[in-house]
């Protein structure tokens, strides 16, 4: 059978934890199921372990309501009932929810972008589920931007920020974000950080590049 009990080592994480950082905060905790959520922003980031938003930004529970997925993609807007789980939480951010700020994060050393960039290379040159490749042609779909780029590093730097941006425009396809934009001044934000070094860059709408958002 493949269904299993928990592997020690989760257990024994999970003790440290109920140790240590859930003690202190019970009370919070506590609040915060009695209460509900009212998150103020909701990350749309990408599945890779390394990436940490809620961290970086210093957040509590029940500061960040985060979805994660392959490359921290956003598809256009497509009207119908498929089990789309980035739109339903989309949905639920902005139209349950009502969270102020959608934040893009994007980061280096994505492999879904680096997949994405060897596909638009070569189809050939990795194998990839017809899952992960349909989802990764939403950012291939831009690789034309980059091609000109000589360097493979370079090309997948560039793509890493594409792939925010070309969120933050899909997000722009769905009529309750416009909606909401609109109407209640949704803020729409894109983020980029370095594993290794720390740094988080975040796009300046008035530059129209990204930029770090302190010397660190
Ligand atoms: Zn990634």
């Amino acid at each position: 059978m493949g269904i299993s009990a928990l592997p020690r080592f989760l257990v024994e994480g999970y003790a440290r934890w109920k140790s240590s950082d859930y003690d202190p905060a019970s009370d919070k905790y506590r609040q915060l199921a009695d209460q509900g959520q009212t998150p103020r922003v909701f990350a749309i980031g990408c599945c890779d372990s390394r990436v940490q938003t809620s961290k970086v930004f210093d957040a509590d529970p029940g500061d960040i309501f985060v979805h994660r997925n392959i490359a921290n993609l956003v598809p256009k807007f497509a009207d119908d009932a498929g089990h789309h789980g980035t739109v339903a939480a989309l949905d639920y951010a902005v139209d349950v929810l009502k969270v102020s700020h959608i934040v893009v994060a994007g980061h280096s050393q994505c492999g879904g972008i680096k997949a994405c960039h060897d596909l638009a290379l070569n189809p050939d040159s990795i194998s990839v589920t017809p899952a992960l490749s349909t989802w990764l042609k939403i950012v291939g779909d831009e690789f034309f931007r980059v091609e000109g780029l000589s360097k493979a590093e370079d090309r997948v730097r560039a793509l890493e920020f594409i792939s925010v941006m070309t969120s933050l425009e899909n997000l722009m396809t769905y009529p309750n974000v416009v909606s909401a934009i609109e109407s209640r001044g949704l803020k729409l934000h894109g983020i980029w950080q370095d594993l290794g070094g720390g740094q988080l860059m975040a796009f300046d709408p008035g530059t129209k590049q990204f930029q770090h958002i302190m010397k660190c």
